[in-house]
């Protein structure tokens, strides 16, 4: 393995084994610009790349935030106004983006297509090193924040998409929670500031200091450069070594990150946060308790405290939650270890408390640490805990998130503050292991007392509601400027209105041909022609419905077992919603803390969750189901079939006390949702003006749902009684063998050692079908959702089947077209929202104009409108055609987890969707001309003519534009 030790310009400082991720890991020194090159090579073809920088900030101006944002809007080599855009819409990309941290800025890139690869380093290194705001400050303003004034006599307004990002990150009272808790132990250096940008203080950003943050830090001293997958190292290092690396010499820069000094103690510390309305119970106070934790290097204190929070605080029946619910101190607990910075650090709280509960809160978290260190913290807790992380660990699903990227990131935990610990964070099979042993020994408890009762570092945070106050900080910000405006001069004031417009004028102008032209292109002939096969097969007919997906998990099975829920009556749909609580409370066997423990020993886990199937291409198809799911190696099949019978058919609902606190937990876990997935929301709701499976989902989890909960809730002595009745009736109605069909993804092995249980399991139920009762009329409401928040999610849909067309591959095309581009420029880069997007579904027909954290309403609508316009008048060269056809497969063919591939293939199989029909969208997507674009202009036409549209929002944009909707109303 001596072939990397003599690569022309490195420094070989390291290479080991790295068997958890089946590869070698290589540490290099690039000598002549001083930056740290880290490897991981292995065979994994999604080929992972990053260049990150220590950036800690000084302030919470969000400067580190601004200045990820403007890298990838043009550079030296790559003129192009937004090449992370045209790279997004035209490249074969598995992952693109950029992330703020605390004390970093990552700049990552995945591809599985090495030409590809390689062009998307290119952009990259080009853009961080090279960035065109220097020439530029228009860039600046777009993309971080400027006055706004369009004629004299309007009032000067404050835009940016940073601001509005910020501004939508600030409306949520949990985000800001979670700021205050970091906040409170870091007074004195970078983690006490937001390196995000609090709005508050953005505007205080000059261009100058911006640009200077720039110089600072983007030296390739100060970076950190990882490469991973199947490459060809050689290659790639001596690339960048000519390309970039060997044209800077090593500078002295002080990037360091500041320790906080201890406060000898815990502080106390009171912030606020806005609500429109005060808490009818008179709720709405969060308290948490923040300490020091441990060092960063020290990987088994780290695993250790994530151990800790699960145990002694997260898991259902842990001590410190019982006891704090027990107390009736809040309504949900939330808890946190952050390991991922200089100084690691843990949060304990609680969210909708009362007002003076602070001595309480903190008296009943420090008993019970203490009773738990003087009688010891439960073994099969600490093992169940240690399972768990590890089946995640080895399981290595991140969703859409490429593997390669999830281990770099975690690498840098280590990485940024030392040298030599690039890799320690691949070790963690051996870890858990060491973190196993000490179970027994004293060790967990050791840990209590030490970084919590003991602690010389901490602070107690009381987060207060206050009505109105957002309505006062705009109040403010609106006074200021209207101040502003009456000190400036005629030509001060005309120079705003011509800065306006000019910035306007840069922005509808796009990139020329020749800047266009840098961004380098694959071909169409490099996407595969033919779909990917799906593989689904019924097996062992004779004992029911069971199919099996044939994807090898390493030895992992998943199991899914869904039942219809058609047979219930409609009015009784919304408690289908409340059967989520099964998992938590008792069985005939198990404490629901033991049934915990004992689930997380023997599997990945067991969850229960709502779904609708339908046909494709038709409207009127419709199954609802209730699903219960678990994962787990071959050689527990018995055990984990055995949690899922016993769950469905051995709960106990008669628990009123664990009912009370399991219902408070579940509304209060939906209101925290409401700010932060505006979008969804308002995405939901609408598709339930129109579509019967729509409006199922909006009674048993949607703001109608919510409805019926917060009812519970507040009444809740006189409805126990009936809930616990209504429970008790649907699980026997619904939990039979003729309701019953499962979802298994494994290889053929594990299959073998699920057969039995399977049948077993399917046996063991009660046999019963009730013919089908549920009925939904959708109808139109066009309605719109008041949120304490700043910012509105703004959703328009419709259906192409309802409109009588057909789906089309080009709406793939479209997809990634609109997102990127008409929607992208119109709604985000010049109206200022982050988000904006188009979707259409093949199976359901639903079809959506979105945007997300939006300081538009009537606007965005507008927009949505103006694209059918946009779409009738279409025209693309040969180039543009191709860059749109390689952004969409590059999403469409990006690879997925077993799992996800097992999900993939069933949702075919339940849709009915054939091969043929699905190679014919590929073809269409594939050849999609210009024409083909046009042509769905009619289509999207009447889509938008069904008009459906709802809005989540601040309650200012809706009061002003009440004449829009419907109806409008406070959403909580
Ligand atoms: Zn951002």
């Amino acid at each position: 393995m001596a072939q990397f030790d003599n690569i022309p310009g490195y420094r070989l400082l390291k290479e080991e084994e790295l068997a958890d991720v089946k590869g070698t890991g290589l540490y290099f020194k690039h000598i002549k610009s001083g930056a740290r090159v880290c490897v991981i090579k292995n065979d994994d073809e999604n080929k992972v790349f990053y260049i990150g920088f220590r950036t800690p900030p000084t302030d919470s101006t969000g400067v580190a935030h601004i200045v990820e944002h403007t890298t990838l809007c043009g550079s030296t080599k790559f003129p192009v106004k937004d090449p992370f855009i045209e790279l997004a819409k035209g490249s074969l990309n598995t992952f693109l983006n950029a992330f703020t941290y605390p004390d970093k800025t990552v700049y990552p890139v995945a591809s599985c297509n090495d030409k590809d690869f390689a062009n998307l380093m290119d952009v990259y290194l080009d853009a961080v090193f090279h960035p065109n705001f220097y020439k530029e400050e228009k860039i600046f303003r777009q993309e971080g924040w400027r006055y706004e004034l369009n004629d004299e006599k309007e009032d000067i307004k404050l835009n940016g998409i940073v601001y509005s990002e910020m501004k939508g990150a600030y409306s949520s009272a949990d985000d800001l929670f979670y700021r205050y808790c970091q906040g409170s132990i870091f007074p004195d250096n970078q983690y006490g500031v937001d390196s995000g940008g609090d709005p508050e203080h953005i505007p205080d950003l000059t261009y100058e200091q911006y640009l200077d943050f720039h110089k600072r830090f983007y030296h390739p001293v100060n970076s950190y450069i990882y490469l991973y997958g199947d490459l060809d190292v050689r290659e790639r290092l001596t690339w960048l070594d000519e390309n970039y690396l060997s044209k800077y010499d090593v500078i002295d820069i002080d990037s360091s990150v500041k320790i906080q000094k201890e406060f000898g103690g815990i502080r106390e510390v009171t912030e606020e946060y806005s609500v429109d309305n005060p808490d009818e119970n008179g709720k709405g106070v969060f308290y948490s308790l923040n300490v020091f934790a441990g060092e960063t290097d020290d990987l088994i204190k780290g695993i250790s405290f994530e151990v800790l929070d699960y145990v002694l605080f997260e898991a259902p029946g842990a001590p410190v939650r019982e006891a704090l619910t027990e107390a009736g101190i809040g309504d949900d607990i939330i808890s946190f270890y952050s390991g991922d910075i200089q100084q690691p650090s843990f949060t304990i709280g609680v969210k909708n408390a009362k007002p003076g509960m602070k001595d309480d809160f903190k008296r009943v978290v420090f008993d019970t640490l203490k009773k738990c260190v003087k009688d010891g913290i439960k073994e099969s807790s600490l093992k169940a805990a240690i399972n768990r992380q590890e089946f995640r660990y080895r399981e290595a699903d991140f969703g859409r998130l490429p593997k390669g990227l999830m281990y770099g990131i975690t690498c840098l935990s280590t990485w940024l503050y030392n040298d030599d610990m690039p890799f320690v964070t691949l070790h963690m099979n051996e870890a858990y292991k060491e973190v196993r042993a000490k179970i027994g020994t004293g060790w967990f408890e050791s840990l209590v007392d030490r970084y919590f009762l003991n602690t010389g570092h901490g602070a107690l945070l009381t987060f207060l509601p206050k009505v109105g106050l957002n309505a006062e900080l705009e109040k403010k910000t609106a006074e200021r400027l209207k101040a502003m405006k009456a000190g400036m001069s005629r030509a001060e004031i005309q120079k705003l209105i011509d800065d306006t417009a000019a910035l306007k004028k840069y922005q509808s102008e796009p990139s020329t041909p020749e800047q266009l032209r840098t961004i380098p292109l694959l071909s169409v002939s490099d996407i595969r022609k033919e779909i990917k096969e799906c593989r689904y097969e019924e097996v062992f007919k004779d004992a029911g419905k069971i199919v099996w997906e044939n994807y090898d998990a390493n030895g992992v099975a998943y199991i899914k077992a869904f039942f219809d829920v058609s047979g219930v009556d409609t009015k009784d749909v919304p408690y289908l919603g409340l059967m989520s609580i099964l998992t938590l409370v008792d069985t005939a066997k198990h404490t629901y803390g033991e049934l915990n423990d004992d689930i997380y020993i023997h599997t990945g886990g067991v969850g229960m969750d709502v779904s609708t199937f339908k046909k494709y291409g038709d409207i009127s198809s419709f199954l609802p189901c209730i699903s219960i799911a678990t994962k787990t190696m071959a050689d527990e099949a018995v055990t984990a079939v055995g949690y899922l019978d016993e769950i469905i058919r051995t709960s106990k609902f008669d628990d009123v006390k664990r009912l009370r606190d399991l219902l408070f937990m579940m509304r209060s876990d939906i209101e925290s949702s409401y700010t932060e997935n505006g979008t969804s929301v308002a995405r939901a709701r609408v598709a339930s003006y129109f579509s019967e499976s729509a409006s199922f989902m909006e009674a048993i989890s949607g703001i109608d749902f919510y409805g019926f909960l917060k009812d519970i809730t507040d009444h809740f002595d006189e409805r126990i009684e009936n809930v616990i009745a209504k429970l008790k009736e649907l699980s026997a109605k619904i939990f039979t063998r003729d309701n019953l069909f499962i979802s298994i993804t494994c290889g053929e092995k594990e299959l073998k050692a699920f057969e039995k249980p399977l049948r077993d399991f399917i046996a063991a139920l009660p046999s019963g079908k009730s013919e089908k009762h549920m009925k939904f009329v959708p109808e139109r409401r066009n309605e719109g959702f008041k949120t304490p928040g700043q910012v509105q999610y703004n959703v328009r849909a419709g259906n192409i089947y309802l409109a009588g067309e057909k789906y089309s591959g080009v709406f793939d095309i479209l997809r990634s077209m609109l997102s990127y581009g008409f929607l992208w420029n119109e709604i985000r880069v010049k109206g200022g929202a982050y988000g904006a997007g188009f979707s259409c579904n093949n199976v359901t027909g639903f079809t959506c104009f979105t945007s997300y954290r939006d300081p538009n309403l009537k606007n965005t609508y507008e927009n949505f409108e103006k694209t059918i316009g946009y779409l009738e008048t279409f025209e693309a060269d040969d180039r543009e055609m191709t860059k749109a056809i390689l952004g969409t497969f590059g999403d469409i063919d990006a690879p997925l987890s077993p799992r996800q591939e097992g999900e993939r293939s069933f949702g075919i199989y339940m849709s009915g969707v054939t091969d043929s029909e699905r190679q014919r969208f590929r073809d269409e997507a594939l050849n999609c001309r210009p024409d083909d674009i046009r042509k769905t202009a009619a289509v999207l036409k009447k889509v938008l003519d069904q008009n459906y549209f709802c809005t989540v929002g601040s309650a200012k944009a809706l009061d002003e534009e009440k004449d829009l909707f419907m109806s409008t109303r406070t959403l909580v």
